[in-house]
């Protein structure tokens, strides 16, 4: 199973490559057509086993509010890329065995002791069975809510991990946050990760609601309703 790491180490980098797409093909959710948006679902798996031993909810050795923090994650690649999440229950099924859950299923287990690799994820399909997308985090790292002090931003590595679960691999990029190494120099996702997941998924939409007594007129004028939304689309690019 194929697989990248999020590696808790600090280095200086001047490598200035450009983001770098994930091994698996076609490597994304959805439509295989590169720049076409997708709907993912994903859950919070509580139950059954893992790659490497038992599976172990996050809120086992999480502190509160790491749920927040996970969603934000999403938020912060929904905003740049047409990505769509939805939160599914999970039904606690085994790592990679035929499940109903999430196509990203989110939860931890015990990998290396403190240190080392903090987290990793899963390449979409085709990945394995139901493994692809997955994203889990090392029970015994010290995971906090926000930058500062010791520890680990749930946020970072939550963003860092979905971005593999989306498609990317590493970059060398320094700055970008596909950069395997964890840093709070910046927050969230960087030039290079948007343009990236926007190579992988398209740009995100934005969501114009037009009036149902427009949609009504324009029944006999959907050329002209579609040039508009694509000139809308197209400025938010
Ligand atoms: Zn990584």
């Amino acid at each position: 199973m194929r697989y990248t790491s999020f590696v808790c180490l600090l280095v200086l980098s001047f490598a200035s490559n450009a983001y770098v797409l994930g091994p698996t093909s076609p490597g994304k959710w959805g439509n295989p057509v590169m720049g076409t948006g997708a709907t993912i679902s994903y859950s919070f798996q509580n139950a059954g086993s893992c790659d490497s031993g038992a599976c172990q909810g996050l809120s086992s050795f999480m502190p509160v509010g790491f749920q927040t923090e996970v969603e934000k994650a999403f938020d912060a690649w929904s905003a740049v890329a047409n990505l769509t999440f939805l939160e599914v229950a999970d039904d606690g099924a085994d790592w990679n065995a035929a499940t109903n859950s999430g196509d990203i299923r989110i939860t931890g287990h015990a990998f290396d002791g403190s240190g080392g690799v903090l987290a990793h994820g899963f390449f979409p399909p085709n990945n394995g069975n139901t493994a692809a997308g997955d994203i889990h985090f090392d029970v015994d790292e010290n995971w906090k809510l926000n930058f500062g002090g010791l520890g680990f931003s749930i946020f970072q590595v939550m963003t860092h991990e979905l971005g593999h679960a989306l498609g990317l691999g590493h970059s060398l990029v320094p700055g970008s946050l596909m950069n395997p190494f964890y840093t709070e120099a910046f927050e969230g996702v960087q030039a290079d990760d948007i343009a990236g997941m926007q190579s992988i998924y398209g740009p995100s939409v934005a969501a114009v609601p037009i009036p149902a007594a427009i949609w009504m007129f324009a029944s006999g004028l959907l050329g002209l309703v579609g040039m508009r939304k694509k000139i809308a689309n197209t400025a938010i690019a």
